[in-house]
């Protein structure tokens, strides 16, 4: 996948999301010019200095740290992870730096809930996990998403669906909303995205039945009575 956002000169600049392999297979400039030509025609002609580019900028290595448990506490001595020292993520819900302020938050709380007994807390703040991992798995799947369906229409009508049930019916928002503009804990974000699509079924399903029941009452009324 590549990406690119815009410059205030109106130039843009590109970040390309690929596996090491494709990366390590472009290995001449001749190369470079026909994998783009091939994979990003429109870019491709837009891109006079494509091959220095590719040459000279940096590749970075995106990752998805899991580990556990955060904390160790050896005599006197206590060691806690926060931040993406212990749940790095893949950018693509752009909720790496939310996500290490929300830990501030949550080890604040647990501060207050060990009473300021600080082996006490990082134990407290291992419960964070449970967001920490939804996130991850998020991000992953926001990936998929931005590089394969956002040209779909099927997709884009589905989030048009989205858009007006959130105008129209209270209480419901997106993921998206949840995840990006709360500070609703991501496992909570999971659970109330399963609730409101059960329920938003359940009254599609109810209002097709309604409409079954009512189309059959009008062809019964219409239908002559037999002598
Ligand atoms: C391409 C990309 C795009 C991103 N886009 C977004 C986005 O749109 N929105 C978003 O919220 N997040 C985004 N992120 C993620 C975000 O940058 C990180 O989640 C965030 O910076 C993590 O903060 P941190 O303090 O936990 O770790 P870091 O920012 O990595 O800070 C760790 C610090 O520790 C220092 N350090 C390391 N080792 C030592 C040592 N031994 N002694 C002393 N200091 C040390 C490092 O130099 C660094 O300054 C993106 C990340 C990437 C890679």
């Amino acid at each position: 996948m590549m990406i690119a956002l815009p410059n205030p000169d109106r130039s843009f600049t590109c970040t390309l999301f690929w596996p090491h392999d494709t990366l390590a297979g472009l290995d001449n400039p001749r190369r470079v010019r026909a994998y783009f030509a091939e994979h990003y025609p429109d870019a491709f002609e837009l891109m006079p200095d494509l091959v220095p580019a590719y040459r000279d900028n940096p590749v970075g290595h995106l990752v998805t740290m899991r580990c556990a448990p955060w904390h160790v506490t050896t005599g006197a001595v206590s060691v806690g992870l926060v931040g993406d020292a212990a749940h790095a993520i893949v950018p693509f819900y752009g909720q790496g730096a939310n996500c290490g302020f929300e830990d501030c938050v949550e080890l604040d709380r647990c501060l207050d809930e060990a009473r300021d007994d600080f082996p006490k807390a990082l134990e407290l703040f291992e419960r964070r996990k449970a967001d920490t991992d939804v996130i991850a798995r998020l991000a992953l799947e926001n990936f998929v998403e931005m590089r394969d369906k956002v040209g779909s229409r099927a997709f884009l009508a589905g989030k048009r669906l989205e858009h007006a049930l959130e105008r129209m019916v209270p209480g419901y928002v997106s993921r998206y909303e949840l995840v990006s503009f709360s500070t609703t804990p991501y496992s909570q974000v999971e659970r109330r995205v399963r609730r409101q699509r059960r329920a938003v079924a359940a009254a599609g399903a109810a209002l097709v039945a309604l409409g079954l029941a009512a189309r059959r009452g009008r062809a019964l009324v219409r239908t002559p009575p037999a002598d």
